[in-house]
């Protein structure tokens, strides 16, 4: 008998789809290292709350409010505002709050007001979050006015940032006073200790407010605000320590314990230390404030939890990289002048993530890098992780759509694909991360590029990279490392580069628009260059078929020469710093779009309804208790396919704020 088949995509609203990912090896795991995982689960999910505070102060009493409609017995589900409630809820539910994750701008529902209204008179008092008439006070100029906190967190330099960001770091200020603040506070320490070697991430955990007239900070801590999450987080992170598999792991609790208890950055500094150090074991799991883009000043630490397991087979494949990172330097096609003789390697592995939330949930990043301080990285490095399921989750989602079938040219072509472009995609990443970025070095007396290429130094970079990765995939050498079977990963690997550079990667840019991402212009860059170099010679060839245009690649070991007179011609760009030849390059060829294709892309990729932004369900870990109900004796995962469900549920277990 045949099992059901997993389905990846189990949602779709907005501009969002939902998607699951599977935990590969939970089950196999021993009782103690799946308790650790259910106690840092807890801990985690505990903490979901104070990333919706963190995003709005009036997220909460919103997302709760509409909860209680949705969740009200005598609601008519199948009415058109019912509906469209639902969607708006959905996408509260996906962004941790009132604005998008990604665009950072307000959602405006498509309910009418007087619906709102009504749903929430149908309540009893006191049965909402607040006193139905001071409730409707707050709330209905929110939701409703486009002019109200418009924005959550504002880039634009010409207005105070501060006064013009949504977000719930700073009360009442401007961004003058936050300035001032800051830098009265970074001049005491470092006129008190001459100078601060290891100086902490100012204002990393807390809101600063004006109250009064004074100026304060407010920590979030246990007895701080935040404090009936932490005391959760805290609980479950204490019997984690109980069931720990080792030495390393037990240290980087217990700081982060501390660190929740006492607020003090130092300590947090310790924390990701230990947390840095600890990559003997199996399980791995971050949790505290932690990226800070969500800030406009970048100060403010976003709340996150992940918990993982290591991927040993697949972190097999980024240490060869890692081990061999030398060998790529050495036979790389750039000048010796800006080879480097000596690479450390780094702690680069695979995960399989087993939950997250926060800042990390229910979008998430597909490789991280941590920890953030800077003299932490400079002095002790850091941990680069890719997360293994959620690649291959995304994977599966592609093919559960038309997308290969839309854009490339012939059927053996997405044969190949369907085959390798998992493990031609993971290669791409490794080499990038490990051996793209980790390589070159500055002509003599230069020590960074950023001074020289200013706002052309990213697109370069990750040319750079890119290129290096390009270069390599269909190299003999991958094969005798184990990397790659046979060159048809490397050759699937360049098909979709390719077809994604000069076609795909145009449905995310709007009408009349030009590629502004970094990313996006180095792709485009380099795929644009090598198809005109290579012209005369047909290596890629421009197809018509149907009135649809493809990219073909008819000669795989010239275009690989074309990726490595590149790859020469940028390194020297960056090791020299040379602003004129790299402006020349990028406004040629990664700026300006085919305006006739990019219609024609854009036209395509509508009719193939994929949604814009991906969010993820997570896995549900449950507890099998001993019959006196005293001991856990076994961890039970299952994979929900319901995401109003999974939020319902999440927010009547793990609400304490
Ligand atoms: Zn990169």
């Amino acid at each position: 008998m045949n099992k059901p088949k997993f389905k990846y995509v189990v949602d779709n609203f907005s501009d969002f789809r939902i998607i699951r990912y599977k935990v590969f090896g939970f089950k196999k795991l021993p009782l103690k290292e799946k308790k650790l995982i259910y106690y840092f689960y807890q801990a985690g999910l505990y903490g979901r709350d104070i990333y919706y505070d963190q995003n709005y102060k009036h997220n909460l009493t919103i997302r709760k409010t509409l909860e209680e409609i949705i969740k009200n017995p005598k609601v008519n589900k199948n009415s058109k505002d019912y509906k469209q409630l639902l969607d708006y809820l959905k996408q509260i539910w996906a962004s941790n709050g009132i604005h998008n994750h990604y665009s950072f701008k307000k959602i405006i529902p498509n309910f009418s007001k007087s619906y709102l209204l009504k749903e929430i008179n149908n309540f009893e008092e006191g049965k909402l979050p607040l006193p139905k008439r001071q409730l409707l006070k707050i709330i209905i100029p929110i939701i409703f006015n486009k002019n109200i906190d418009p924005v959550k967190t504002s880039f634009d330099s010409k207005k105070d940032l501060i006064k013009n960001s949504a977000v719930n770091f700073y009360e009442n200020l401007t961004q003058k006073e936050v300035d001032n603040y800051y830098s009265k506070l970074i001049n005491r320490d470092t006129n008190r200790k001459e100078k601060e070697k290891e100086p902490v991430m100012y204002g990393l955990n807390s809101k600063l407010v004006k109250e009064n007239g004074k100026i304060f900070e407010k920590v979030w801590k246990l007895n701080g605000l935040y404090s009936k999450s932490i005391e959760k987080i805290i609980y479950y992170l204490e019997k984690a320590i109980l069931v720990s598999d080792s030495k390393e792991k037990k240290i980087v609790i217990k700081n982060l314990i501390n660190f929740y208890k006492s607020g003090n950055l130092k300590t947090f500094d310790k924390y990701s230390l230990s947390w840095l150090k600890d990559n003997k074991s199996n399980i791995d799991f971050l949790n505290g404030f932690i990226e800070n883009y969500n800030d406009p000043l970048n100060k403010k630490g976003s709340y996150e939890a992940i918990v993982s397991i290591k991927d040993l087979e697949e972190t097999k494949r980024t240490k060869i990289i890692s081990d061999n990172a030398l060998w790529f330097e050495k036979n790389s096609p750039t000048d010796k002048e800006f080879k480097r003789i000596k690479i450390k390697g780094m702690d680069a592995r695979v995960i399989n993530v087993v939950v997250e939330v926060g800042d990390a949930s229910p979008t998430t990043p597909i490789g991280i890098n941590l920890p953030n301080s800077n003299w932490i990285r400079q002095k002790h490095g850091s941990k680069s992780v890719s997360l293994g399921n959620i690649i291959k989750a995304y994977e599966m989602a592609s093919k559960e759509s038309n997308l290969k079938k839309e854009f490339f040219y012939s059927k053996k072509e997405i044969e190949l694909l369907d085959k390798y472009s998992l493990l031609a995609n993971s290669l791409h990443v490794d080499l990038h991360e490990i051996v793209g970025h980790g390589s070159g070095k500055f002509r003599k007396g230069m020590s960074d590029s950023t001074t020289n290429l200013r706002n052309y130094d990213a697109v370069i970079e990750e040319a750079r990279a890119d290129l290096v990765a390009l270069y390599f995939a269909i190299d003999k050498k991958l094969i005798d490392l184990k990397l790659m079977p046979n060159l048809d990963v490397g050759k699937v690997l360049y098909n979709s580069y390719i077809t994604s550079g000069l076609l795909i990667q145009l449905s995310k840019i709007k009408k009349n628009h030009n590629l502004e991402e970094a990313h996006m212009k180095n792709r485009h860059l380099i795929c644009k260059w090598v198809y005109e170099k290579g012209k005369s010679e047909k290596i890629i060839e421009k197809k018509i078929k149907n009135k649809k245009t493809y990219f073909i690649i008819n000669d795989y070991h010239k275009l690989r020469e074309l990726f490595g007179i590149l790859l020469k011609e940028i390194q020297k760009i960056k090791s020299t710093g040379d602003y004129d030849k790299a402006k020349e390059l990028i406004e040629k060829y990664g700026v300006k779009v085919h305006k006739k294709l990019h219609l024609e892309v854009l036209k395509r990729w509508e009719k193939l309804k994929i949604s814009k932004y991906s969010g993820f369900i997570n896995p549900k870990l449950s507890p099998v208790y001993s019959k006196n109900k005293t001991e856990i004796i076994d961890v039970k995962i299952s994979y929900p396919d319901d995401f109003e469900k999974q939020m319902l549920e999440y927010s009547s277990l793990y609400s304490v704020l």
